[in-house]
């Protein structure tokens, strides 16, 4: 792809045009979520503006305008991974609930006591949790398939585990942590030898690479709109039809019924609506057609994909702090790794404050942060609108935070109090200024003794753990010990002790940390999306006063 196409491609994103934190927006985090196209946004505001009614509930022509297009998406979404009938595809909110649509339904009504599944050590959360549901339902048993250090799944491990008890492997494409091909032709083969079932999360591989379910022979195959440049709250379960028709209905109510009677009992409908109750995200199925063509007229740009995978592949490498979670390039562009004596945190909220959105933590796939021996790592994850530009200067983002960045800070004073605070945020007024402020302040944190940090002094957030020990003396005064690995959540504690250590429980309960945050211009710190867990540090602190020991 000439640069001339990488920029119309970005075009089309009219997000990527806009500055954050003062900067351009440099969007890394697409295995989360990817932007959307134009088409997209298009598609969903034409259908609110002309066709918006129920679908397949009405005879008028709005309704009928309406159920046409919705069908629409399915035979494309049909055509997309070659299922031999449309009425294969079932529309559920994402690939969470597909998965739990299988459990639930398949699961619950073809699983004993003693049958097993097989998942990876590798999986999203979203196909482990629903398993081991099961598990404790049913008394089935739940085998996890060891990883090669590559990350890839063991051939020989799966063998293993494999016996005429397994009834299901469920495994992911491509890990969300790992990004690279897993051998699903030889699982799928494998399992049928024992009669086992086959599912395939297919969330991360999608995009890119097509899938044919057909040539496959995959029973169940799962994935989301959203990371394929189409809308949230949209997802696909795809089932052979054979299945689909054995399983009971997994939500119940209307649209799903053939007929409910108090008198003659209640019947259900027909595939694909046996499973589809209620009124769906109409508007989402029908833009996702537009995101669909998208990626279809994109063919030609996967040999530009392999040659951003590995470009920054080769970038990140050439940091010799950086370490790799899993060995060798991966087949998407996802690149999870941690940086010698850095917390993750402190990268991401760096790099958050030059514009760059990455992911830090245990992205929901915390049995292989256990398995690989870490407590998170960074993600950077490119998707076809992100350019080698891009990744240079994230890479040059990286070089200036391990050089000079945040590390070479003298330490400062430890007697902090709220009004100093509120003082040195006065003059810090860009994000970037307030940014490098917080980590000044981490540095002034006094170290924890270890006897403090317990089960219970422990709070997680998604991206760092911190510690936080509260006493009150017999003056009725607060007094808080906390720390964090996390600098940035280090120079956060310091801005919430200054506020609150020596002062009397009355004055904690009732000081108003939103307002402090938000005349600090930090409020963002303490909104729930942050995995932070400074909202919880907070909400610990008030429930020590209002419930003194
Ligand atoms: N499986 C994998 C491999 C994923 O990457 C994700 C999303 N991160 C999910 C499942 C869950 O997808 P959703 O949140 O769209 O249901």
């Amino acid at each position: 792809m000439t640069s001339e196409q990488t920029t119309q491609i970005r075009n089309l994103f009219p997000l990527l045009n806009q500055k954050v934190n003062g900067n351009d927006c440099i969007y890394f985090d697409n295995a989360a979520t990817t932007q959307k196209p134009i088409a997209v946004i298009d598609a969903i505001k034409a259908y609110y503006q002309t066709s918006n009614a129920n679908v397949h509930r009405a005879a008028h022509t709005l309704a009928s305008a309406a159920t046409t297009e919705f069908e629409n998406s399915r035979k494309a979404v049909q055509t997309f991974i070659n299922a031999k009938h449309a009425h294969e595809i079932i529309w559920t909110s994402g690939t969470t609930e597909a998965i739990n649509l299988v459990a639930q339904s398949w699961g619950s009504s073809q699983l004993v006591a003693g049958d097993e599944v097989i998942v990876s050590h590798a999986e999203h959360h979203a196909n482990i949790v629903p398993w081991q549901q099961l598990e404790q339902q049913l008394g089935i048993q739940v085998k996890v398939i060891e990883l090669l250090d590559t990350g890839v799944l063991d051939l020989s491990s799966f063998e293993r585990l494999i016996t005429d008890r397994t009834r299901l492997v469920a495994v992911s494409h491509i890990s969300n942590v790992i990004g690279k091909c897993n051998p699903i032709e030889h699982i799928i083969q494998r399992a049928k030898q024992v009669g086992a079932k086959v599912l395939i999360d297919a969330a991360q591989s999608i995009a890119h690479y097509p899938l044919d379910v057909q040539q496959l022979d995959c029973d169940f195959l799962v994935f989301s709109a959203h990371k394929m440049y189409g809308p949230t709250g949209v997802g696909c379960l795809f089932g052979k039809s054979e299945l689909l028709e054995l399983m009971p209905p997994y939500k119940t109510g209307g649209e799903m019924i053939k007929k409910v009677s108090f008198n003659s009992g209640t019947t259900f409908n027909v595939l694909p609506h046996k499973f589809e109750t209620g009124t769906p995200n109409i508007a989402g199925i029908i833009s996702f057609r537009a995101a669909i063509s998208f990626i279809q007229a994109q063919k030609e740009a996967s040999g530009y994909e392999a040659s951003l995978t590995a470009y920054a592949y080769q970038q990140l490498l050439s940091i010799p702090s950086l370490n790799m979670l899993t060995n060798g390039q991966p087949d998407i562009a996802i690149f999870s790794f941690n940086i010698a004596g850095e917390h993750q945190q402190d990268v991401a909220t760096y790099l958050d404050s030059k514009g760059v959105a990455v992911r830090v933590g245990h992205h929901c796939a915390m049995p292989l942060m256990e398995y690989l021996g870490v407590q998170g790592c960074i993600r950077i994850s490119l998707a076809l609108y992100n350019t080698k530009a891009e990744v240079d200067h994230v890479v040059e983002l990286l070089r200036n935070f391990l050089n000079q960045g945040v590390k070479k800070v003298a330490k400062a004073s430890v007697n902090h109090s709220k009004e100093k605070i509120m003082t040195l945020f006065e003059s810090a007024k860009s994000w970037d200024a307030k940014h490098r402020q917080i980590m000044l302040l981490g540095k002034t944190l006094p170290t924890m003794a270890d006897e403090l940090k317990t089960d219970e002094t422990l709070i997680n957030g998604c991206e760092s753990a911190a510690w936080i020990h509260i006493t009150i003396d017999r003056e009725s005064k607060v007094n808080i010990v906390a720390f964090s690995q996390a600098k940035i959540i280090k120079g956060l504690l310091v801005i919430v002790l200054a506020a609150v250590n020596g002062k009397t429980v009355e004055n904690v309960s009732t000081f108003d940390f939103h307002e402090y945050f938000n005349d600090l211009g930090l409020l963002q710190h303490l909104s729930p999306s942050r995995g932070n867990g400074l909202l919880a540090i907070v909400e610990k602190i008030k429930r020590a006063v209002n419930k003194p020991l």
